[in-house]
């Protein structure tokens, strides 16, 4: 997909400070690498400290350590972000696929702490500074999971349709305000997400992607990159994707 058409570029100049959460590994770091490659200026965070700061040093970015969920940390992570101009709300994931009848109160809690209201804490956090800048973007990383539900997910789907919500009730709360909101809605993407799901069972993570060409974390970053570089009175509500070989989450054609 080509990202630039020029009308959200200011000339001779690079574009405005994005601010990417989870962007040690998988999606976030991809998205890292395609807006650096966009003229973006950074602020990179996640809990790994160490491979935030790699990142970052690599990209010319600054990379610091966030746990969304934590409120005081969220608050040290946007002190230096007064003039962003783009938020990708990323940091999130899954844990477990039990039925809510044995349901675990930690896997949900982590669930709802981080997909959620670390995405709301960071959100309260650097709107003010979005609006300020005039041509605001706060990009949501949701799901499929945020559209459609399946058996042992209720503790991942639940947490991303209230990520859909979010992303709608944000759109009518800032209409006529200089910030747009976009939803990117994944389907099976190739990253650590089974595996850090599944607490670490390599087998039972490599089952999902078994016989699947799954999305890649570059496709993701490239749709995002799309998003943020249409001209500014262009918002793009939702953009929901999928590997070919995916219709639903539980409707896969699998190769042999
Ligand atoms: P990964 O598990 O590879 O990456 C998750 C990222 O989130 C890591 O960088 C992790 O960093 C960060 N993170 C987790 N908890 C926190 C926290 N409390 N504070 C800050 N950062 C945190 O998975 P993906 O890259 O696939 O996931 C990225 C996003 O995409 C998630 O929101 C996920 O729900 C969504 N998604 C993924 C799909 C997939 O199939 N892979 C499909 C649809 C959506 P660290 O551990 O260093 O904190």
């Amino acid at each position: 997909m080509k990202a630039e058409s020029g009308a959200d570029k200011p000339s001779g100049s690079t574009r405005g400070l994005a601010v990417v959460t989870g962007a040690s590994a998988g999606i976030g770091e991809a998205i890292a690498r395609r807006l650096a490659q966009e003229g973006y200026r950074l602020l990179l965070g996640a809990r790994r400290g160490d491979q935030v700061q790699r990142l970052a040093a690599e990209l010319g970015a600054q990379g610091k350590v966030v746990d969304v969920s934590d409120e005081a940390s969220v608050a040290e992570f946007c002190s230096g972000a007064g003039d962003a101009q783009i938020l990708i709300n990323n940091a999130g994931g899954a844990r477990g696929a039990d039925p809510v009848a044995d349901a675990e109160s930690a896997d949900w809690r982590w669930m709802w702490e981080v997909n959620v209201l670390g995405l709301m804490q960071v959100t309260r956090a650097l709107l003010p500074a979005l609006e300020a800048s005039g041509r605001g973007h706060i990009i949501n990383i949701s799901s499929t999971a945020g559209l459609e539900v399946y058996e042992g997910g209720a503790g991942y789907t639940s947490a991303k349709h209230a990520v859909h919500a979010i992303c709608q009730t944000l759109r009518l709360e800032l209409v006529g305000r200089p910030v747009r909101v976009t939803e990117v809605s994944p389907g099976m993407v190739q990253t650590d997400f089974a595996l850090n799901r599944y607490g670490g069972d390599r087998e039972r993570a490599a089952a999902v992607y078994r016989g699947v060409t799954a999305l890649t974390a570059a496709d993701i970053a490239d749709v995002v990159a799309f998003a943020a570089t249409r001209p500014p009175h262009v918002n793009l509500d939702q953009i929901v994707l999928r590997p070919l070989q995916q219709a639903t989450a539980y409707k896969v054609s699998r190769r042999e």
